[in-house]
């Protein structure tokens, strides 16, 4: 065999990878001790108490002046100032627990990503793009029946409730989930925890032998209680048709105590997942990591709790600037994961959702992260990067346009096995965009020019 010469070596004499230092391995460190007693509210709250779910539950806050009363005296009264304003602003309700809020760095609030993802600044915010909606899946247009949205063949999202343990600014969703807020056209979608309503569902899934799929959300499954999740696990494992099920939560990633210890609930779901598989029928729990900072001794505890009663664990997370845009954080969420777990499944570029457009990036970013991802894990362990397709095409691997203007920031998308002849459109955020792009854009008459082109070359390229 004839072995290529480095160096004057050759690569079967020294080994190709020198040692990695265990100190190094940073996915691995994982956040200990009692680091909510930075925040003075809780300084004299012992470990117990804070492992409590109740008492997490209990303390979330939910009222933007209770807040910012937390925050006086970590932050700059200016930031609180900036942070009032920022909520006065937004879509989406306040709900944040002690949890979340102790891993917050307050020492440097606006970079801090899990700041970025929960509490809203008036001074970041950017104009939304002038294509955006407010339903921009248009879920409600796939609906058969309130709260069930069938959009691919096989499969179907089933929204319970419409309440979560927190409120994220980015959700998808700010449309039906959480309270009203202060701006009055924002009237949101009822899809409250309801039995007539969740009966109707089941009878559509049972007419319907096509759907083998179950993605049970919200809201959050976190929010279900124990009965309810009983109730709703059993029913769709009772449906012949029926032959697998999510149940959807973002709950690990800000409440990790209530896995350790609502032991009902754990039960409930650990007995759906039982019964599943006995009937042969697959029953996982997909959650919503974004950044490594989410993840702490206390999550390795939960995800272990869950990996030994057979529970399998995937992550889907929402690309966001300045959260886990980099190589370095997405390598790090992905290896954290993996090592907690929990297998990375999907990335989801930032849907056009309103009040954020700060937070939103480029398919360009996702395609360069992806390059970067890619072989640092197990590819079982390595998220796919998708662009949920604005108007209903649903999930597409991001690199999968028909065309890419980089200028003007449309990418043209098709699914053919979704909604078969038609294009998807998705709009880079403009303030992003090279010179050249952000002038079309600053006039409204170039507008469905530039929209007009993005299709031409699009279906030239798909004749
Ligand atoms: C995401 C989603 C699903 C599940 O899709 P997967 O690609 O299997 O994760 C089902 N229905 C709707 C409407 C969805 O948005
Ligand atoms: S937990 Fe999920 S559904 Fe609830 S606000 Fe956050 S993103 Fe939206």
């Amino acid at each position: 065999m004839e072995l290529k010469v480095i160096d004057g070596e050759s690569e079967a004499r020294r080994p190709t990878k020198p040692p990695v230092d265990a100190a190094a391995l940073r996915h691995q460190q994982l956040l200990e001790g009692d680091f909510w007693r930075r925040i003075p509210s809780y300084a004299n709250v012992d470990e117990a108490t804070f492992l409590d779910h109740r008492w997490q539950m209990k303390h979330s806050i939910t009222k933007v002046p209770k807040l910012l009363s937390t925050l006086e005296g970590m932050v700059a009264h200016s930031f609180v100032e900036d942070a009032a304003e920022g909520f006065r602003l937004a879509p989406m309700a306040v709900r944040v627990s002690p949890y979340l809020l102790s891993l917050i760095d307050w020492s440097n609030p606006y970079e801090d990503p899990l700041r970025r993802q929960f509490i809203p600044l008036g001074s970041t915010r950017l104009a939304e793009h002038p294509k955006l909606r407010f339903d921009s899946l248009s879920e409600q247009a796939d609906s058969p029946v309130p709260g069930l949205t069938h959009r691919y063949p096989d499969k179907a999202l089933f929204l319970a409730l419409d309440t979560c343990p927190v409120y994220c600014r980015f959700c998808t969703r700010s449309y039906a989930v959480g309270p009203d807020v202060e701006q009055e056209e924002l009237e949101k979608v009822s899809l409250k925890a309801n039995k007539e309503r969740w009966e109707d569902v089941f009878t559509y899934v049972a007419s319907r032998p096509e759907l083998e799929d179950i993605v049970i959300s919200g809201g959050d499954s976190f929010n279900l209680r124990a009965d309810q999740i009983s109730e709703i696990g059993n029913r769709l494992l009772d449906i012949p048709n029926v032959r697998r099920m999510r149940f959807a939560t973002k709950g690990p990633a800000v409440m990790p105590q209530k896995i350790l210890s609502d032991d009902a609930w754990f039960s409930a779901l650990v007995g759906v997942v039982q019964r599943g598989r006995e009937m042969a029928k697959d029953v996982v729990l997909h959650t919503h990591f974004n950044h490594p900072n989410e993840l702490t001794a206390i999550t390795k505890r939960a995800m272990d709790r869950l990996f030994s009663a057979g529970v399998t664990v995937r992550n889907q997370s929402v690309l966001q600037r300045g959260v886990n845009d980099d190589v370095e954080t997405m390598q790090q969420l992905v290896r954290r994961l993996g090592y907690c777990n929990v297998q990375p499944y999907y990335v989801y570029v930032h849907d056009m959702v309103k009040g954020v457009e700060e937070l939103r990036t480029t398919v360009d970013t996702a395609v360069a992260l992806e390059k970067n991802v890619r072989g640092v894990t197990a590819g079982f362990n390595t998220p796919v990067f998708v662009v949920d397709a604005p108007g209903g095409g649903g999930k597409r691997d991001c690199h999968s346009f028909e065309y890419y203007d980089r200028i003007t920031g449309v990418s043209v998308y098709t699914a053919p096995s979704v909604k078969a002849g038609r294009f998807f459109l998705y709009f880079d955020p403009i303030h992003l965009l090279p010179e050249a792009g952000q002038v079309r854009w600053m006039d409204p008459a170039e507008h469905n020019k530039i929209l007009q082109e993005a299709l031409d070359k699009a279906h030239a390229r798909n004749r």
